[in-house]
């Protein structure tokens, strides 16, 4: 009978190991780099070309390597950095598994080249898809270089999924932000295509996280140290004035690796509830240290899962040290208000109120009513000034016609306003800054300013967009915006699609993008975070197709950053344009987000409050 089971040969283990381990040009360099930090290197540098499909050299000072040991290291399952399975629990090294130089010399040309402290002379070993073909002296400086070349050239079925050289590359940045924001007493540097895209010196934690995720971040960035004994965490975590549209900019890491961890993002985002928006993520650099046989990293050959042997400690943990920074609104040190009235409150969401409290206050404060008589020359028919928090710009009530039209404008199954409705409408006033309220026959009709401005301008952007003809705003200073590695290859992906809705964006070099013009509709003085926002709904899309898919949520995204948030005192004359805008545009009575736009409360309904009936 013939045999059906056989041992596989190595070189092919290797490929099949080189599945898991090695996707792209970006996790070559990971694991390479890792292996420079464990060796004790604090200067690592990397050149590519083409995003590393062409050629990946990753050159670093650390302690090298002997001939045997170099011979060794390409052998799968060798490593020097575990040795029984007790070392399996208490793992200290980023690598441990003994495949990332095998697996990725079976998928390569790749050569390695080391020299010890205390070795005359370095060697060189040349290896052609797994099979080494040379083994030579060379003389080069203390430390290891790796160069991988023609990545894939042996396994066409990987090959096919390697996307464009921009794309590679945005992913290699990516993987080189989070190691330098790992490990700040590191000097790193990456050049791709004879271009330098990063170039970091050895710095403070906050140092280094402000040069990888803008230099804008500095002073709103707030540290982390709490030193609970079976959890420590330390780092940096931001206040609500710099948040991101995704969790590009969350650098985990449990015991210095870095991790994508459902566990610790959650109990971050628990620790930001009240204090920024839903669909918003801090900016945060944590290290979250734990004893080394309370977390496995060994669960997935690229090593970003770990599991926690107490996870709701974990979590707990992680919680309570951010939520302790956040507790303190730090950020609300800079403004002038005496920080005493937030000293006894015990909880974030708690601070959150008080900050807004504050800034309504504020808001109060600075708000100014607009006189009647330069408003209204008309005497005021339904005056409602004695009412507290409602700003008096009330004028006189429409012809009871046009009142009686009005009257049931939301069948229940049909939500669609009448036409000409909202501008039929008797203004009562502004209620909170936030709300207008408005008259309409015997209803009272609510409507949220922001949700109404918002579908105001996505309607307008709709429509010129469908025109062919977004207007676009030069910026009068053009801002430059630091972004991820791969936000800047969306960007020049999409670049000609942007400029069809009014932005100009312009490559400045490494992860730098300078925003030249942005649509008018918008906030200019937003203009980075709206850039910021755009790009990253635009990085999951692949092609130029996706991109009119996704059309109606950017302008969506846009509308929302045309409107002034929070409390906002408005004239009577901006309410009449506002409601005169909301019949001219095809109004739903929702806003783009699908919140309502617009509230009625009948008469009877407020008869039952009172008990009248
Ligand atoms: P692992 O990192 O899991 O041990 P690798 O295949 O990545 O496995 O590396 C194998 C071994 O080669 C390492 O254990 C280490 O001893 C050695 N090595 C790899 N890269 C370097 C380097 N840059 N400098 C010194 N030694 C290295
Ligand atoms: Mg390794």
């Amino acid at each position: 009978m013939s045999q059906r089971i056989a041992i596989l040969p190595e070189n092919l283990t290797n490929k099949i190991a080189a599945g898991e381990v090695v996707e792209r040009p970006s996790s070559v360099i990971k694991e390479l780099i890792e292996n420079s930090l464990d060796a004790g290197a604090t200067d690592i540098s990397v050149e590519i070309t083409a995003g590393g499909r062409r050629l990946i050299r990753v050159t670093d000072n650390g302690h090298g390597m002997s001939r045997e040991d170099a011979l060794l290291s390409l052998e799968r399952h060798a490593t020097s950095k575990i040795r029984n399975d007790s070392d399996l629990e208490s793992i200290l090294t980023l690598g441990f598994r003994g495949e990332a130089l095998p697996s990725i010399a079976s998928v390569s040309r790749f050569c390695l080249s080391t020299r010890e402290a205390g070795s005359l002379e370095g060697t060189e070993i040349v290896v052609e898809g797994g099979r080494v073909r040379d083994v030579k002296s060379c003389g080069m400086a203390q430390g290891t270089v790796i160069a991988v070349e023609q990545i894939f050239f042996n396994t066409p079925a990987r090959l096919k999924f390697m996307k464009s050289a921009e794309t590679e590359a945005g992913h290699v940045g990516d993987v080189m932000a989070r190691l330098a924001v790992s490990r700040p007493d590191a000097a790193f540097s990456c050049i791709g295509d004879g271009r330098e895209i990063m170039r970091v010196q050895r710095s403070d934690l906050q140092r280094r996280l402000s040069q990888v995720v803008g230099k804008d971040t500095t002073s709103h960035l707030h540290r982390v140290d709490s030193g609970g004994e079976y959890v420590a965490v330390s780092g940096f975590v931001s206040g609500p004035s710099l948040v991101r549209s995704g969790p590009q900019a969350m650098f985990t890491y449990v015991n210095g690796r870095f991790v994508r961890d459902k566990v610790v993002q959650h109990a971050i985002m628990q620790a930001y509830r009240g204090v920024i928006d839903r669909g918003r993520y801090p900016v945060v650099a944590l290290f979250i240290q734990l004893p080394v046989g309370e977390v496995d990293v060994n669960v997935h050959p690229t090593k970003h899962e770990v599991r926690f042997r107490h996870q709701s400690t974990v979590h707990d943990g992680i919680q309570a040290a951010v939520e302790g920074v956040l507790r303190l609104s730090p950020w609300l040190a800079v403004k002038p208000a005496p920080p005493s009235s937030l000293s006894s409150l015990s909880s974030a969401s708690q601070t959150a109120q008080a900050y807004r409290e504050r800034i309504a206050a504020a808001a109060q404060a600075s708000l100014t009513l607009p006189s009647r008589e330069q408003q209204y020359p008309q005497p005021p028919v339904q005056a409602r000034a004695e009412n507290k928090g409602t700003i008096p710009v009330s004028e006189a009530p429409l012809p009871g016609a046009v009142v009686a039209e009005a009257e049931m404008p939301f069948q229940a199954e049909q939500r669609t306003p009448v036409a000409g409705y909202f501008s039929s409408l008797a203004l009562i006033g502004q209620f909170h800054g936030e709300y207008i309220l408005c008259q309409s026959g015997s209803d009272l009709v609510i409507i949220d300013q922001h949700a109404a401005s918002e579908r105001v301008a996505y309607q307008r952007l709709k429509q010129q967009c469908r025109e062919g003809s977004v207007e676009s705003q030069r910026l009068l200073f053009p801002e430059t915006v630091e972004l991820s590695f791969s936000e800047v290859v969306v960007a020049g992906r999409f670049r000609d699609n942007l400029a069809g809705i009014g932005f100009e964006l312009e490559h400045f070099g490494g992860n730098t993008l300078m925003i030249a013009a942005v649509p008018r509709i918008s906030s200019e003085k937003d203009a980075i975070g709206l850039v910021r926002e755009i790009l990253a709904d635009l990085a999951g899309l692949g092609t130029s197709a996706a991109f009119q898919e996704a059309l109606d949520e950017l302008l969506s995204r846009i509308a929302c950053h045309s409107v002034v948030r929070g409390f906002h005192a408005l004239e009577s004359r901006q309410i009449k344009e506002l409601l005169h805008s909301m019949d001219e545009t095809e109004f739903a009575a929702s806003c783009p987000h699908g919140r309502p736009v617009s509230h009625v409360v009948r008469l009877d309904e407020l008869e039952k409050i009172f008990k009248r009936t």
